[in-house]
């Protein structure tokens, strides 16, 4: 990988030591719960990964995928669910894992999806979030870094399915020279 072209945004250590910190919060939150976590593919599953062995609770998990964007780095607006869960929420304690909320369209779609199957408690957990792109009024109980409004990959996150192995955020300074021709 050609990390010249990266710029870093938040480094390995940091994103370490915020995701600590929510295991922490998350644990204490959640100790009299029946907690379920469910990361949302395909970008937050290094995130889940890492978040998960941060909690000290009894939780069970699962894994819904979707997609809004295709292969481009601009939201299309419209969310479509490629893999539904594979088990029942109701009467659950849910806390949702994503990787970005940047409009907050799909975690808008996601939570009056699940709300329809009856959890006891839903709550959001995201990485990170892009304030100055926000459409929808998203309760964030959960949030790691707020980024600007470039594109982001690293640590889950990718663009065109690459990128995802790297171990920081970053942006794709390439991309965003090519862009602005
Ligand atoms: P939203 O519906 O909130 O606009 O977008 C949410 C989804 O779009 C995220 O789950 C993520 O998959 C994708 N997304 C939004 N911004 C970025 C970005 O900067 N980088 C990448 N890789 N994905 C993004």
């Amino acid at each position: 990988m050609n990390h010249d072209e990266i710029e870093e945004l938040i480094s390995a250590d940091r994103l370490e030591a915020c995701v600590e910190e929510m295991g922490r919060e998350i644990t204490r939150d959640f100790a009299d719960a029946e907690l379920h976590v469910i990361g949302v593919l395909k970008g937050s599953f290094v995130f889940m990964a890492d978040l998960l062995r941060e909690i000290d609770l009894e939780a069970s998990t699962d894994f819904l995928g979707l997609s809004s964007y295709g292969n481009s780095r601009k939201s299309s607006g419209v969310v479509r669910m490629d893999q539904d869960l594979t088990m029942p929420i109701e009467g659950k304690d849910v806390l949702i894992v994503e990787d970005i909320v940047d409009t907050g369209l799909t975690m808008s779609y996601l939570l009056d999806n699940l709300r329809t199957r009856k959890p006891a408690s839903m709550h959001v957990c995201t990485l990170l979030t892009k304030p100055s792109n926000m459409e929808a009024d998203i309760p964030i109980d959960y949030q790691g870094f707020e980024v600007p409004d470039r594109f982001v990959i690293g640590y889950g996150l990718d663009y065109a399915e690459y990128y995802r192995n790297l171990p920081y955020i970053g942006a794709l300074t390439s991309q965003e020279t090519a862009d602005a021709q």
